[in-house]
């Protein structure tokens, strides 16, 4: 999925509406996505894109590794 396919999708295919989600993840930290509410437990749900580009470097990641720490 694109970053503008992720921008323009209301549904998942299961039907119910995408929700505009930011990820808190290590890999991906304040990282915007669209998801299907029910994902996680939802096997046929396959709805997950990213609305924000990659992050360039790894800065955020190391941030956030020593905030973890503290
Ligand atoms: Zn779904």
């Amino acid at each position: 999925m694109t970053l503008q396919e992720a921008w323009d999708a209301t549904h998942c295919k299961c039907p119910l509406p995408v929700e505009e989600q930011v990820s808190w993840t290590l890999d991906n930290p304040g990282r915007r996505f669209k998801a299907c509410p029910i994902y996680d437990e939802n096997e046929k749900c396959n709805f997950y894109g990213f609305l924000d580009p990659e992050l360039p470097t790894d800065y955020y990641r190391v941030q956030i590794s020593l905030f973890q720490l503290a």
